[in-house]
């Protein structure tokens, strides 16, 4: 009898030792789920994009100033309170989004991004300002020359630069387009939209890097206060015009300038993160 119950005893723990077996294969398979888990995430993150580009020379990159857009905010902070990212449409589409917004309820002692000083990204020419309209609001857009950007940088914009189409399906209804004169040169374009009033500059005016432009607004298609920050690589000195589209009392003229800045292929979107290389920074 006693050497029974020692074998049922052996035949009980043995029958547990398969759970203790698998008790500790099922470990270390969760531990690999949890950590293969933010390698995706980590490669999303716009924040990636500046770190692709090759770093220039560093007398080249000391010859170029990248400033903040907002008052209070560094370059770093901003990926932070950025709401809307870029989303490029093809040529003669107007949908996705055609720049970065950067918003907040709450932001340590400011109770709203409204009032915020907006700045100058790079020193450059204004080449347009616009007046409190359908779908910018108020706003200015500045150019800044290619050449005057760090050789690095200049290559890598002018390799994302497409053939300009020569025949384009216009989403909505587009008027007949004057193509701008084609230069031998391309030239950053860089606009701030959504302001809060009219900017005070004209046309052919200098700014400098870290200028105030003016003022985080709601004006234009905007449902809250934001900034819009948009930049395109284009012709050099394009005559821009007054633009805006969407709503029928604007005239044929407006709605043209409108479709060839956003639509056409001349004008063509990048992301202003690639401007925000942390070793442009000052
Ligand atoms: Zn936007």
């Amino acid at each position: 009898m006693k050497r029974l119950y020692l074998l049922i005893i052996a035949v009980v723990l043995s029958a547990c030792q398969p759970q203790l077996v698998t008790s500790t294969v099922l470990l270390p398979s969760a531990t690999l789920e949890s950590s293969a888990s933010p390698s995706p995430t980590q490669t999303t993150l716009p924040t990636s994009q500046p770190s692709q580009i090759v770093p220039s020379p560093t007398s080249t990159i000391r010859a170029l100033q990248v400033c903040s857009p907002l008052e209070e905010e560094s370059i770093n902070t901003l990926p932070s309170i950025l709401v809307n990212p870029l989303v490029i449409p093809p040529f003669g589409r107007d949908d996705g989004h055609h720049g970065l917004d950067f918003s907040y309820y709450r932001r340590d002692a400011r109770e709203s991004i409204q009032g915020i000083a907006v700045y100058s990204i790079l020193s450059g020419t204004t080449a347009l300002t616009l007046p409190d309209e359908i779908p910018y609001g108020n706003t200015i857009v500045i150019e800044t020359p290619l050449s005057e950007l760090p050789e690095s940088l200049q290559e890598k914009l002018k390799s994302l630069y497409q053939p300009v189409p020569e025949d384009v399906h216009y989403q909505g209804e587009c008027p007949e387009i004057s193509p701008p004169t084609l230069t031998e040169t391309l030239s950053v374009y860089h606009l701030y939209a959504h302001l809060e009033n009219p900017p005070p500059f004209q046309v052919g005016d200098l700014i400098n890097c870290g200028v105030q432009l003016g003022t985080v607004g709601n004006t234009g298609r905007s449902s809250n206060p934001h900034l819009h920050l948009e930049t395109r690589l284009g012709p050099s000195g394009a005559d821009l015009g007054d633009m805006a589209f969407y709503e029928t009392k604007y005239t044929e003229a407006q709605r043209a300038n409108y479709c060839l800045w956003r639509m056409s292929g001349y004008f063509q979107l990048f992301d202003p993160y690639l401007i925000f290389t942390p070793g442009l920074q000052t």
